[in-house]
């Protein structure tokens, strides 16, 4: 549900010195769709003489393709983008994300839920294992509850948001039933651990927020601040991934990728364009968010 955009909505995090971040899934090269995220949320850091971390999301096994973390590594470098400290890969992270779901436990927001997939097929949960597993149910999953939880969030390019979580998603997985954690836990501690203000990604994350705001207060983190991005798609109105077909930016030259990404961003394009180091230092000092199409995704 879209409000009105607010331009002067406050950095939720003041005194805080501004920090961003770029969070691909390694499932394969750096695509356009993948580049435009990263280039915004690099433009938006820098624009705010913040810093820009770089952070794989490599927990899914089953999604991870050897080699596509390094390949997503050279795209980044290929178009100027480096990130400030070292990469952090979510693998090796699980004590971390273990921990948090001790303390989730502990504190009765986490419950174990012995329903199978194809049981809960479709939105949202309707609270089967909430109080208890049924008999002769074993614990596959675990759960958090979501308690009538409703949140309003403002979004920097859409707006305020409110999300209804128990009544549009109900308690939502945090640790999978192969023992994996889930991304909207491993998203959530993660961000906290590195100390993210904002978080500027694709608007096909939109509708987790409200997920990732709940876990946040569940765990008493800061809430960082929004940004969701419209999600580049191709012909057929399907957000540009490894699955569809997409390719890497690598074979591109950096600096037609960077004048695409721009005008897909909504911004100036630079007058000077002989190296993707003008074009990139030029694009940080006129970088507009409030330029940003307000639309969830384009081609
Ligand atoms: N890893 C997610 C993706 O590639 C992005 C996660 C995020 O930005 O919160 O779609």
């Amino acid at each position: 549900m879209f409000g009105a955009r607010a331009a002067s909505i406050p950095v939720m995090n003041p005194g805080l010195r501004y920090r961003g971040r770029f969070a691909p899934s390694p499932s394969g090269p750096l695509h356009f769709g993948s580049a435009v995220a990263a280039i915004a949320s690099y433009l938006q850091a820098h624009s705010m003489g913040g810093e820009w971390l770089l952070r794989m999301e490599d927990l899914d096994q089953a999604r991870t393709v050897a080699g596509a973390s390094n390949a997503i590594i050279e795209g980044l470098k290929s178009l100027g983008l480096y990130w400030d400290g070292p990469v952090l890969y979510q693998s090796t992270r699980v004590t971390a994300y273990e921990e948090a779901l001790g303390q989730l436990i502990h504190n009765d927001w986490a419950y174990p839920c012995g329903c199978t997939r194809k049981e809960v097929a479709g939105r949202p949960y309707s609270g089967t294992c909430r109080h208890g597993l049924p008999a002769g149910r074993k614990g596959r999953s675990l759960r958090l509850r979501t308690d009538a939880a409703s949140y309003q969030f403002p979004d920097h390019i859409h707006g305020v948001q409110t999300q209804a979580l128990e009544k549009d998603v109900g308690d939502f997985i945090i640790r999978r039933g192969d023992g994996v954690p889930a991304y909207h836990l491993a998203v959530v501690v993660d961000d906290a651990f590195q100390g993210i203000t904002e978080i500027v990604r694709g608007s096909d994350l939109l509708d987790s927020t409200a997920c990732h705001i709940h876990l946040q207060r569940a765990l008493d983190y800061p809430q960082p601040a929004y940004a969701h991005l419209p999600v580049v798609t191709n012909a057929a109105g399907i957000k540009l991934s490894k699955q569809t077909g997409a390719k890497g930016v690598a074979n591109d030259s950096p600096e037609d990728t960077w004048l695409r990404a721009l005008s897909f961003l909504g911004q100036e394009l630079p007058p000077i364009r002989h190296s993707t180091e003008t074009i990139r230092d030029w694009a940080i000092a006129h970088w507009k968010l409030e330029r940003v199409p307000r639309i969830l995704s384009a081609r």
